[in-house]
């Protein structure tokens, strides 16, 4: 197992960088790119497995996106966990999408009912974070091929808040401090 990137290597929310807008890819991708995609995966897999995350300290994540270690171009990287509880071997979905663009979505909000997280944020937040329940996203992979991706619910939230951070946006930034549960009747909880 390689474990090559740590907590500490993901910066907190008060860095700025957090704030700027990131910059396109160009095609081929760099070689130091293309490895740093590779670590991002390795970690969100190693954060959602237990024992792993328990010996390193990692906070599970479900979405990384690359101004979060620092480095300010347009992609991020999603691993979804599709284990069955059956057998108890990790399995998981993983998407990578560069220069990603939410081409479609649904009228339907929806919100993370114990509050949405973020490797990034290393505190307690309160409220609601409204997103849309399905959503159609279109970016390049590795090799800088056109692919479209489809997503619901908790993955089509992942794809939002990692959208987000390319154009310096947090989710704490959605939520207002003095009504946290604002419009929460009018969009289903997950
Ligand atoms: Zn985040």
């Amino acid at each position: 197992m390689i474990l090559v990137l740590k907590m500490k290597d993901i910066i907190d929310e008060k860095d700025s960088r957090l704030k700027q807008t990131s910059k396109e890819v160009t095609f081929p991708l760099t070689k130091a790119d293309k490895e740093m995609i590779e670590k991002m995966i390795q970690f969100l897999k190693n954060s959602q497995i237990p024992e792993i995350a328990e010996k390193y300290e990692l906070r599970p994540g479900m979405g990384l996106s690359a101004v979060q270690v620092g480095i300010l171009k347009r992609y991020f990287v999603v691993v979804n966990d599709i284990s069955d509880d059956e057998d108890g071997e990790p399995e998981f979905e993983t998407y990578v999408l560069i220069n990603p663009r939410m081409i479609s979505n649904s009228q339907e909000k929806i919100y993370v009912g114990e509050g949405e997280g973020c490797l990034s944020v290393n505190r307690p937040v309160c409220g609601i974070v409204p997103r849309y329940a399905r959503v159609t996203f279109e970016g390049y992979d590795l090799e800088g091929r056109k692919i479209q991706i489809r997503a619901r619910e908790e993955l089509a939230i992942c794809f939002q808040h990692e959208l987000d951070h390319l154009n310096g946006i947090l989710f704490t930034d959605h939520i207002d401090p003095k009504n946290p549960y604002k419009d929460k009747d009018s969009m289903r909880s997950i």
